[in-house]
This record gives C-alpha cells, structure tokens and sequence, in this order.
C-alpha cells in the first residue's frame, strides 16, 4: 500500500488497513482523543452561538432600553412644564415619566408620546400616578378626544426586533435636539 502521514505524529507509514490513519496504536489513541476535545470544542462553540442568537432575539432588556430612552425624552420635552397631575414645579422632587394607562395589558401604549408626561415623584410613585389630577391635566394638554382614544385602547402588542431598534434611534434623535436645544 502506498505511504500515508501519521495523523497524529505526522511520520510517513505504510498502512496494513485501507482506513489506517495513525501509524500505531499509541498514535491511534491519541488521535482519537484529539478528535473526542475537537469535538467537545465544537459543541461548546455551538452551544455559545445558540445563547448568542437567543439572547438576540430576546427583547426582554431591549424594551427596558427603549423605555429608559423614551423616559429621558418625555422629561426632556416637558422641561419647562409642571406635573401633569398635581401642577408642582419645584425643585423638590424628583422627575418622572409618568404613564396614563398603565403598561401592563395596554403595551399598544407603551411608547406611545401622549400616553407619557413629566409627573413628580410623589405623584408616580407615592399615589401610583395620581389618576384622577393626571386625567384633568392631560385633557388641557392633548384634548378630551386623545384622553378618550386612550381609555378605549385595550391592545396587546408585541414589539418585535427592529420596531424596537427604530423606536430607540427615533428616541436618541429626539433627544439629541432637545439637550441642544436647552443646551443641557
Ligand atoms: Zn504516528
Ligand atoms: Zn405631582
């Protein structure tokens, strides 16, 4: 039979078998055992690139990041207003970005600018967005017909990938215009 290279100590041998690749057996173990790591490798990298793609196509912490960005922004382009429930615009209390109806079963709203108005802290957080006040101040600022449209939205959505990714460049734009414009 024609001379092959030992794949595992590169030597030059004469097979005895067709489908010999290591010239001995010590060569043959060790060659197997190469195969055996070379393949836990692959599987380790299969299973990274698996968790990579998951995590891609989680929007779990996406959506989280949208919110932030659209917060930031509501704040920003209600500077110069008061709270939208109570009217206080002092430098008491910290700012907030408060939802009319709430997240959860109307996430259709979640982004949605007429939904989200700068509220203090106390409002949002203390008397969970004071409803009621939040209700006056909002038909001052969008009309009694948003207020309406709103209250009658009931919907699900579910934000996909690249509707999130455009919402977030959307944001980012908003409010770099808004920071120029306040210079702040
Ligand atoms: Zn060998
Ligand atoms: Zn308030």
């Amino acid at each position: 039979m024609r001379k092959k290279t030992c794949k595992a100590c590169k030597e030059k041998f004469i097979p005895e078998r067709e489908m010999q690749t290591t010239c001995s057996y010590t060569c043959a173990i060790e060659y197997a055992r190469y195969l055996q790591a070379k393949k836990i490798k692959a599987n380790k990298k299969q299973a990274r690139r698996e968790l990579k793609e998951y995590k891609s196509n989680d929007t779990t912490e996406l959506k989280k990041k949208v919110q932030q960005a659209c917060n930031e922004y509501i704040r920003l382009r209600d500077t110069k207003e008061p709270c939208i429930s109570c009217g206080y615009s002092g430098t008491g209390r910290q700012w907030h970005a408060g939802h009319y109806r709430p997240q959860g079963g109307n996430s259709a709203l979640r982004y949605d600018e007429r939904n989200i108005h700068k509220q203090c802290s106390i409002c949002n957080t203390h008397k969970s967005g004071n409803l009621a006040e939040y209700r006056k101040g909002l038909i001052q600022k969008i009309g009694l017909e948003a207020v309406e449209e709103l209250e009658a939205s009931h919907s699900i959505k579910k934000w996909s990938k690249d509707e999130l990714d455009a919402l977030m460049a959307q944001f980012k734009y908003k409010i770099k215009i808004l920071k120029d414009r306040y210079k702040c």
